[in-house]
């Protein structure tokens, strides 16, 4: 990885920039600025063996016994085994993603990425191959890695990602008395909830946060979608995910996600809804900076910013994940004025299951109020706002659109008419307080965020 990601800043300094197209540097009369700073942080290497191979023994075996005593109890009341394992889609169930994120702050478009998957070779420490022939996974595993993503930690301690059941079932396994901030591997043992399902499957849900699994008692059941237990990193994790892992009525191994590649030895068909792409190229989230932050396993210093003066350092932080080989994204940002300060791009050499780019201005002198930061990638938009110079009183009005949507000032009157697309999110935050005249609209699909915290306040 490291050596990499050096490469990529060799080919970003001496190549890619020097080639930028001028194209819109007299956009409206302004020069646009150009970055002082342009880079792509080097990050950690994705976690290992996040269960070694005696503590993967060690949950075979308890399983085992949980479903013995299960087909035990059912052979004791008469009733049939439901012998659906692997016989098709209409026979076995059907999983909804194992996590749910609450909370809309500041645009948050995506919170994770999938980092390991089922290793298909299992018994050959040499192979390791995930369902689509390639290397996402480690040897042994048995599951799907998804991370928090970005800001791991600051995600984990604001509980904003839980592990939610992937089908309704009954609890059958609950522990959540371990240490939960590990960032480095060696330390067996997780914080966990196990889900039976109707047809046998269990689903086993790891690495949750300690005291912070569901208050319900093993034997009681679950529905689709509810809250199991806050995503943290207990036992052998290096930052908070969750290990995901399918097991059929005769515990053998699942890999829910299929293409047909014949790559997949333990499914036939995908066990998912809506499965996720093997590639899922987004953008998770557009920041504002003080500094450049630093995304490590064991640190994590985030310099959230969003309310600055003029004359201040300007940080635009873009979160990317499971970004492609040459993979571009382009943003613009936009003063209050509606005038472009600067038209810029972010160009990710390789494919990484994760990125995260810092490009660093300087701010002028006037222009306070609302600035917007758009950034295009894959054909999505995405977007951030911050302000400059937080004044007084604010009383905006008239008819915004575009996800115009972030106002911060010590008191703010509004009257406008946010003609905007559901989905979009408008936040108003100020010290004092927040009133909303007649004339204040915000349209059906909108989330409308008040946040009563001063102008210094960022998340
Ligand atoms: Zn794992």
């Amino acid at each position: 990885m490291k050596i990499v990601l050096v490469i990529a800043f060799a080919v970003i300094a001496n190549g890619l920039y020097g080639q930028k197209p001028v194209t819109t540097l007299a956009e409206k009369g302004n020069e646009l600025q150009q970055p002082f700073i342009s880079k792509l942080l080097e990050l950690p290497a994705d976690k290992g063996e996040c269960m070694t191979p005696a503590e993967k023994a060690y949950y075979d075996q308890r399983a085992r016994e949980l479903n013995e005593k299960w087909r035990q109890q059912l052979a004791a009341e008469g009733k049939p085994v439901p012998d659906t394992g692997r016989a098709g889609r209409a026979n076995h169930i059907i999983l909804e993603w194992p996590m749910k994120v609450s909370g809309d702050y500041d645009m948050q478009y995506k919170y994770f990425y999938k980092g390991n998957f089922v290793d298909q070779y299992q018994d050959d420490t040499a192979v390791h191959l995930d369902y689509n022939c390639w290397s996402r996974t480690y040897n042994g595993h048995d599951a799907s890695d998804i991370s928090l993503w970005p800001f791991w930690w600051r995600m984990m301690d604001k509980m904003y990602v839980t592990a939610v059941a992937a089908a309704p079932g009954v609890i059958i396994e609950k522990v959540d008395t371990i240490y939960d901030r590990q960032c480095v591997i060696g330390n067996p043992g997780s914080n966990r909830v196990w889900i039976r399902h109707f047809d046998g499957t269990t689903t086993r849900y790891h690495h949750l946060k300690k005291n912070g699994v569901t208050s319900k008692e093993v034997n009681d059941t679950v529905v689709t979608g509810e809250f199991l237990g806050y995503i943290a990193s207990s036992g052998n994790s290096t930052n908070p995910h969750l290990h995901f892992a399918v097991y059929d009525w005769l515990d053998r191994m699942i890999e829910p996600f299929f293409i047909n590649n014949n790559c997949n030895f333990y499914a036939t068909e995908t066990w998912w809804n809506n499965q996720e792409p093997y590639w899922d190229s987004k953008v998770n989230r557009v920041m504002t900076h003080s500094a450049p932050p630093t995304l490590e396993h064991c640190t994590e210093i985030v310099n959230a910013k969003n309310n600055f003066n003029p004359g201040d350092p300007l940080y635009v932080g873009i979160a990317f994940s499971e970004n492609q080989n040459n993979d571009l994204a382009t943003y613009i940002i936009v003063k209050p004025d509606g005038n472009t300060f600067a038209s810029w791009f972010v160009s990710m050499p390789f494919q990484d299951i994760r990125n995260y780019s810092v490009d660093g201005y300087t701010l002028p002198a006037g222009n306070n109020g609302t600035w917007k930061i758009e950034v295009t990638y894959r054909g999505s938009k995405y977007y951030h706002f911050f302000t400059v110079g937080c004044p007084a009183n604010l009383a905006p009005g008239g008819t915004q659109s575009g996800s115009n949507g972030y106002i911060a000032a010590n008191t703010i009157s509004s009257t406008v008419n946010h003609s905007i697309s559901a989905g979009d999110k408008v936040l108003y935050q100020a010290q004092d307080h927040i009133v909303f005249k007649p004339g204040f609209r915000a349209p059906a699909g909108v989330i409308l965020k008040t946040r009563l915290a001063g102008c210094g306040y960022a998340e």
